[in-house]
């Protein structure tokens, strides 16, 4: 028998969350994003469960190329562009699109856009705008500049205008507030015409309303995580990643016997410990702390010890009829994988993306 740890992935729900984005946004078209490797759930299932995006919008280059050979038809957008000359052949080769955010980028595209237009490559681009957050895009007063630049060229055959947000889960953030990013995205692009894509999943299930966006970008909403301000049930979501394994081992201790390395935990009276086959290679995070929750046989129990490489420890006291072979739920179906990332002090992207390799993966 394999050792019993498993991920089960729900296509299903992946096509109900593309569903839920979609009606979020009446009238905007949907990129599926399924950048690393679907945020964890598999290249080839995330593009099955997005099947009805308009399009998908990744990363990774070499993926993007296994999307065409996987006999993906509709747009691919590359989120961060090309890295360097030679993926303008790999874009024209698989007919990508990508994002432009920096000079190097208009550069390249202009060194090569004689030989480009000779062959009758034409290339849809998405030209990036940093509105405040400071990492990738032109600024404002830059913006309409590189638009020019692009526009210029004859390779070049429509231009989507995007920005991203950095707290569209918090509409009153102190220091950049929404309502500021796009107040300059709007004073960049005054003027400009042209397609708009603005909102990630936050900005979706948050700001619909005053949000004006031909293509939306929602990403961890699909894979039914929150992007944070409320839970994913609360916003109609359905979690798509099942981490789930078993007992393997069972300790009764008495006051004052200790669990685990570091002996962090003392235990106060008579405890039952059940030891679950799922540690830290597994992709579960090492911090999360005592307390954080866990199903066992579906009912929710605790952490206690600390997490180790090939194994945790949780509090059976209260499961008398917990044994080995006990079902345990770490993260998704009845266990929100947002619960557990908040009590290890992260979020449910880093979960879902760090699910180990070794970890056999199943649909269900
Ligand atoms: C990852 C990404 C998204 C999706 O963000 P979520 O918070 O997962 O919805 C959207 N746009 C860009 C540019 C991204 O890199």
């Amino acid at each position: 028998m394999p050792r019993p740890i498993v991920a089960t992935i729900h296509v299903d729900s992946m096509k109900h969350n593309l569903a839920r984005a979609k009606a979020n946004a009446p009238g905007a078209k949907a990129w599926g994003v399924l950048k690393a490797n679907g945020y964890g759930h598999g290249l080839e299932r995330a593009m099955r469960g997005f099947a009805d995006a308009d399009g998908l919008a990744l990363v990774e280059v070499d993926y993007a190329v296994r999307l065409r050979e996987m006999g993906w038809n509709k747009p691919i957008l590359l989120l961060e562009g090309y890295f360097d000359p030679a993926d303008l052949e790999t874009m024209a080769d698989y007919g990508l699109q990508a994002a432009v955010h920096c000079n190097e980028q208009l550069e390249w595209l202009e060194a090569a856009q004689a030989d480009l237009s000779a062959r009758g490559v034409q290339f849809d681009l998405h030209l990036k705008m940093n509105s405040g957050m400071n990492r990738l895009g032109f600024m404002p007063d830059a913006y309409a500049a590189a638009h020019a630049r692009l526009s210029a060229m004859s390779c070049v055959g429509s231009i989507t205008m995007i920005t991203h947000f950095a707290n569209a889960d918090d509409a009153e953030h102190p220091l950049l507030p929404i309502a500021e990013q796009v107040r300059r995205f709007e004073l960049g692009t005054a003027g400009l015409a042209g397609s708009r894509s603005l909102s990630n999943s936050a900005g979706v299930l948050m700001h619909q309303k005053t949000l004006r966006n031909d293509w939306i970008r929602p990403g961890i909403m699909l894979y039914g995580g929150s992007p944070g301000g409320a839970t994913a049930e609360s916003f109609g979501l359905q979690p798509c990643m099942t981490l789930s394994s078993e007992i393997i081992g069972i300790q009764n201790i008495v006051a004052g016997d200790v669990v685990g390395y570091g002996s962090r935990f003392q235990a106060e009276g008579p405890m039952r410990i059940g030891v679950v086959a799922c540690g830290y290679a597994d992709g579960y995070p090492r911090s999360a702390p005592m307390g954080t929750p866990a199903l066992v046989d579906g009912v929710r129990t605790r952490l206690v010890g600390r997490v180790s490489m090939d194994m945790l420890t949780v509090d059976l006291t209260d499961l008398p009829s917990a044994r080995v072979g006990s079902k345990v739920t770490l993260w998704g179906q009845g266990m929100p994988i947002d619960e557990v990332a908040t009590a290890a002090g992260t979020i449910g992207y880093e979960l879902m993306c760090a699910l180990a390799q070794r970890v056999p993966v199943v649909e269900g």
